[in-house]
Order: C-alpha cells, then structure tokens, then sequence
C-alpha cells in the first residue's frame, strides 16, 4: 500500500484544530493509516463487480429491510449476504481532500485511483496528476470493463472508473474518453451527452460509437431483444437519468421504455463474461442519491429495492462464477434517511411505515401534477393524489403557506421547497425523517465476497480498496 505520508490520527485531529479546515487540510490526513492486510489472495480473482448504492444512508439500508420484512417476512438480499456468512461486513470510512463530506466524484475516484481528491474532480489529484483510473488498469491487462448506471452513464460513479476531467460536469468529454478508451459495456442514461443535436459541440457521439464497432440501443424493449448478444455495447436509455423506480411502476409511459437496473446488469453480464480473461463491472443505483436531496421516502427506498434485488442476480451470477469478487457499498450518505419511533410506545411504526407502500410516485411526479399557470389551485390535490392520502384542513394550510414563501434557489431547488412543505406531513404519515438534504460523513456499510475478502481489516478508507482490488485481480 502506498503510504505518502505518516500523519496519525492524532496529528489529524491537530491539522482539523488549527487549520479551519482550509483547502488541503484533509490532504495531509490522506492514505495515513492503512497497515497492510498481509493478502494471501493476490490473483485469485477473475472478475470483480462493484456495486454501489450512491447515497445510502445505513437508515436506507435499515429501511429496505424493514420493508421486506413487513411485506414480504424476508431479510433484504443485502443483509441476508451477512445471515449466510457468504460477505464480510466491513466499515467505510468516506472523506476526500478538501472536506469530511464528500461528493461522488471525490468518492469514486478514491476507488479510480487509490488517492484522494477535491470535491468535483474526477481522477484528477490535488496537485493536477490524473492516474489511470481502475477500469483503465483492467483494460490494460486484457479484461473487459462495463458501466450501468441508472443515472447518466456519464455521471460522477461511474466516470470515477474510467475517466479522467478536472470537473464532473465535464460530462460530453467524459462520454468521449468512454469511446476512447473503449470502455466495453455502457448501460444507463444520459441521451444529452451522446445526441448531436443535444451537445454544444454538435458531435454525435452515437455514430462515433456505432463507427467503432459498439451496437447502440436507446430503448427498454431493444435491450431486451438483442442485448443479450453481441459484445461492445451503447445503451441510452433517457435524456437525463432514469426516472424513479416508482415513477416507472406506476406510469406507464415511463415504465415501457426504461430498463430496471437488474435488466441493465444482466445484459451487462451476458456481454461481458464472454472475456476469458474477465472482467470489471461497476452497478450503480445513481437515484438512491437524488431520492436522499429531494428527502422523498417512497422514492429512497423503492430505488434501494431495486438495488437490492440487483443483488439477487449478481450473487447468482457469482455462485456460478466463484472466481467472481463482488463489492457491495455506497459512496456516502444523502439527507440521513431514517425510520423513527411513531407516538410514545413506538408501537405504530411498522402500521405508519406500510402507508408508504400506498404513494404512487415521486416528488417529480407531484411537481409534474402541479399547473404552473396555478400552482395554488393544483398543488393539494397533487400531494393527495401522488403520495395517495387525504389531508387535514391543517395540513392542507401548511402546504399553501409554504407556496408564499421565497423559492430556494439551489441545486436541488424545486424539490426541495416541495420536500420542505410535506416534511412534517411525511414523518406524521409514514414516520420517516431526514436530517439534511446534503451528503452525510457517517462511515458506510461495505459487503464483500470472493476469494481472499476475508484478509480485509474492519474498518478501512475508500482510497485502501483500489489496492486491493488491483491485488485481487493482478492488474
Ligand atoms: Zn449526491
């Protein structure tokens, strides 16, 4: 393990105290403390499928499985990895460079290249050195390398891979470096980074694509007819990033055209286990993240399931293949999701939790209900009818009272004024609150299976799992 410095815990604690945390400060704490696993395992891998679950809380995960087990008297596939003895659990320690909290892309390139960096940059080090990112090291040594997504397969996880740009909104000269680099398998969304007419340059990136030798599919019942066969593949599945789980569930329109993220990862699979050398997946659930800033419950936790039963079919897929190491995490926290005690006995929480299960859409899909010519005379009626309930007289006062009130203008903007109104609606009905609509700095839950998983110390870095994975695979 590389180890630039030798600062200690202790000396941490020192920098935080009498720096302010100014820029750079977290840098000096960086790749510090890992003492070496003594691996016996080195190559024992073939293929490793990272799977990533962008912005889960461990209230998230508490919560899915909370879920299961009052809907369907089972544990989440994720928690059952424990029950079976199959993955060990370990914690994940999440800070980059420049702050406690972390961004995604800051997160994903700690796993790209073994090194932390700024907020915002992908694979691009404080000091302005872009290391091949992991994707790339796996290409190199003949295996090949597949990104799904259900954000833009642009986006900050996967690009933390396989790219290298000094900003994560670089996302047209992203999905070039993609082509250029010849990353095998590309599954999500994201059209506006790939369409001619969408681009500022103008380029079409499809053609380019399909020119190189890649079949390009952009809908859910291509995927399925003629994903499974083939090997370099293109799949552009939205504009922007797949809708919500629920909101493809439930309207039918949505629902017909985009692919679940197990369909996206199956295909992957199918394509990819083709390589005799092997192959690196990474598996994203981008949405479980914007469902943690928007602070919507039923959203957080259907696109939590979504990624739980995607485990399913990746511990199939490994059963199979037992020369296969997968890695189960998230890259941090997003609004600090929790399931909370309803009245003083708590004993009306599971009853509270269940009516969650009666919502009929996300927090977009309220906000798409919502005539902009008449805000006020919609608005009601679209929390009641999405979230599937019936206000009081009081409640209906405090969703009018939060139209009144200046609109934020931040990142998160729309869905956050929304969020804030039916917040305290939200925890009376289904007892789920948030802390936050920002990333959190909690440490985070990791699974792992595969030869050799067990030699990994209990608690690690983000940045530590680069070298092992390297290690795992010999590459
Ligand atoms: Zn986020």
């Amino acid at each position: 393990m590389n180890k630039p410095n030798s600062i200690s815990r202790r000396g941490f604690i020192k920098t935080l105290s009498s720096s302010a945390l100014g820029v750079g400060a977290l840098a000096t704490l960086n790749q510090s403390s890992f003492a070496g696993t003594g691996k016996t395992s080195v190559g024992k891998a073939k293929n490793l499928i990272f799977m990533v679950s962008d912005g889960m809380d461990n209230g998230t995960l508490s919560a899915a499985n909370h879920w299961l087990n009052l809907t369907e008297n089972r544990d989440s596939n994720w928690i059952q990895l424990y029950k079976d003895r199959l993955a060990v659990r370990r914690l994940v320690e999440t800070n980059c460079a420049d702050s406690l909290v972390t961004d995604s892309a800051a997160a994903s390139s700690a796993w790209g290249i073994g090194k932390r960096v700024n907020m915002r940059s992908v694979n691009v080090t404080p000091d302005g050195a872009s290391p091949t990112p992991l994707g790339i090291c796996a290409k190199e040594k003949g295996k090949s390398v597949g990104m799904v997504t259900t954000a833009r397969i642009t986006h900050a996880t996967p690009a933390g891979f396989a790219a290298n740009v000094p900003h994560r909104d670089m996302e047209s000269v992203i999905a070039e470096q993609y082509l250029e680099r010849k990353i095998d398998v590309l599954l999500g969304g994201g059209d506006e980074h790939f369409n001619p007419e969408k681009r500022e340059d103008g380029k079409d990136l499809y053609s380019a694509f399909s020119a190189k030798g890649y079949q390009v599919l952009k809908s859910k019942e291509g995927l399925l007819n003629k994903g499974m066969s083939g090997e370099a593949l293109l799949g552009v599945f939205s504009e922007d990033h797949i809708p919500y789980w629920i909101d493809r569930e439930n309207i039918e329109a949505i629902g017909s055209k985009t692919p679940s993220l197990e369909e996206m990862t199956e295909v992957a699979l199918k394509r990819l286990q083709k390589n005799p050398t092997g192959f690196f997946l990474q598996v994203e659930a981008g949405r479980v993240d914007h469902a943690g800033h928007a602070n919507d419950a039923a959203a957080i936790v259907t696109e939590q399931l979504e990624f739980d039963r995607t485990i399913k079919l990746v511990r199939k897929f490994a059963e199979a293949n037992p020369d296969t190491m997968v890695i189960v995490t998230t890259d941090h926290g997003t609004g600090g999701f929790m399931l909370n005690g309803a009245d003083e006995g708590y004993q009306y929480t599971a009853e509270r939790f269940l009516k969650l299960g009666n919502c009929k859409g996300s927090y977009t899909t309220i906000e798409s209900h919502m005539n902009p010519k008449d805000p006020h005379g919609t608005w009601v009626r679209a929390v009641e009818s999405v979230l599937n309930i019936q206000l009081d007289a009081s409640e209906k006062e405090s969703l009018m009272h939060a139209l009144t009130l200046p609109e934020d203008k931040g990142l998160y903007s729309a869905s956050k004024r929304i969020a804030e109104a039916i917040k305290p609606i939200a925890y009376n009905r289904f007892s789920t609150e948030w802390t936050s609509y920002n990333h959190t700095a909690d440490v985070v839950e990791m699974a792992m299976w595969g030869p050799g998983a067990e030699e990994l110390p209990g608690y690690i870095e983000n940045w530590e799992l680069h070298q092992v994975i390297r290690d795992y695979l010999a590459i």
